[in-house]
């Protein structure tokens, strides 16, 4: 039996790729609108919004909507990078681990390198991936900073699976870097059920929520993700897995859907947290005494 009979609260956070054309103030005031406990900040954004104002603006426009910062990300394809590319993101690493100490944000976001110069054994993964990780977690942990590390499940990139993922985690061995698993990942990359089985939960940071259309895997991308319980992603399975492990972590919806940057960011916050609930089965949705 998979299902946890305990019904572990689970705190609800936004993506700010969700409502990818609002800016930074925009995601955190319709994150805190919609209700959301927490908001993962896009550094990008970040960056747009501080060449106009300071972390203290920022601080400011967080105590006043009372939203907290669950994660800064990404730092982008952090392994497999030439020297100068390596140097810019170790500088980017301690840049953005200011900013989170300083807003009192827990997790900097990476995700791994793309196989541009041909293919890697994953013995070759493995030894770059801890090489680069413990090079972060040095950087992070002077400040309180924890490092996730999100698999990507397309084709090309270095680290496709959580099984993958998970033991380049476990071998780094460090309470500062921890997992992310994106459920379109999990599922475009054929991560197996058993990793998630597997999981130590203190090794699992944030779990990234989202659906994606009925489509071959070779066609699936980014741009064909969709609000939670609308396409054909084994969430439910997977927070089965996550209950029976004792997961009591943050789930964020994180949508990169163009149709919905289309549309008015606060009603994209409040859909995608309706949307979340029902298919997490927490919040309106929980399903209190039906044991
Ligand atoms: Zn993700």
């Amino acid at each position: 039996m998979l299902e946890s009979r305990i019904n572990i609260a689970m705190k609800l956070s936004i993506n700010g790729a969700t409502t990818m054309t609002a800016d930074l103030e925009t995601d955190i005031r319709s994150a805190a609108a919609a209700g959301y406990d927490l908001v993962e900040l896009r550094s990008n954004k970040l960056y747009d919004y501080l060449e106009t104002r300071t972390v203290d603006d920022l601080k400011a426009l967080l105590a006043e909507t009372g939203i907290g910062v669950l994660s800064i990300n990404t730092l982008e394809h952090i392994t497999w990078r030439s020297d100068e590319d390596h140097a810019a993101i170790l500088a980017e690493c301690k840049k953005l681990c200011e900013i989170s100490q300083a807003i009192g944000c827990p997790y900097v976001l990476s995700v791994p390198g793309a196989l541009r110069q041909g293919p890697k054994t994953d013995e070759e993964t493995i030894v770059e991936s801890v090489r680069v990780l413990n090079e972060l977690a040095d950087i992070a942990e002077p400040y309180g900073i924890k490092i996730g590390f999100e698999f990507l499940g397309e084709a090309g990139n270095s680290v496709t699976t959580l099984d993958l993922g998970s033991k380049i985690v476990n071998l780094v061995n460090r309470d500062s870097v921890g997992n992310v698993i994106d459920t379109y990942h999990f599922y475009a990359g054929s991560s197996s059920f058993e990793a998630l089985e597997a999981l130590d939960p203190k090794k699992l940071f944030i779990f990234h929520i989202n659906d994606a259309e009925d489509l071959p895997k070779s066609e699936l991308n980014d741009s064909k993700r969709l609000y939670p319980g609308l396409g054909i992603l084994p969430i439910t399975e997977m927070k089965q897995r996550l209950d029976a492990i004792g997961y009591d972590g943050p789930a964020s919806v994180e949508i990169f859907r163009p149709e919905y940057w289309e549309q008015d960011p606060f009603e994209v916050a409040k859909a995608a947290k309706d949307a979340a609930e029902r298919a997490l089965n927490i919040g309106k949705y929980a399903a209190g005494g039906s044991w």
